[in-house]
């Protein structure tokens, strides 16, 4: 066995781009099985979602820190800092930890209070408030 005769048709910078544009040759040739494949990845992104973020509420006693419910529990950013939303779910574990050190659960009611309080709204907006704000986070 020798790889001596072994031929390199293009250099090995040169891969990702080749990569790169087959894939996208690929994905124009066979738009059907693209889309079960983008399916696919839709739905392992949902499942790492949800797993996730209830072994998160999990390993933080599973109850909202302010009254104790149990119900519709959700990450809150104890200091505000932008708008994070799905995302940190998603990302690296060394970064979601990081981030999830600042965090704290709360349960939706508790969550929209806080969030009402720190943007300074109007109690009696609180439902319209609810739907423009939350998409189930
Ligand atoms: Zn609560």
């Amino acid at each position: 066995m020798s790889n001596q005769d072994t031929t390199y048709s293009c250099s090995v910078l040169a891969m990702p781009k080749l990569y790169a544009e087959r894939s996208r040759l690929w994905r124009e040739r066979h738009p059907d099985r693209y889309a079960v494949v983008l399916a696919n990845d839709r739905e392992h992104k949902r499942k790492l979602y949800w797993e996730r973020r209830a072994a998160w509420i999990a390993s933080q006693g599973g109850k909202c820190v302010k009254c104790g419910g149990t119900d519709r529990l959700e990450c809150d950013h104890i200091v505000r800092n932008g708008k994070v939303g799905h995302s940190i779910w998603h990302w690296s574990q060394a970064r979601r930890d990081a981030e999830l050190l600042k965090c704290q659960v709360l349960c939706h009611e508790c969550h929209l209070t806080k969030t009402m309080a720190e943007n300074k709204v109007d109690p009696s907006y609180r439902r319209k408030y609810e739907r423009e704000i939350y998409v189930g986070a």
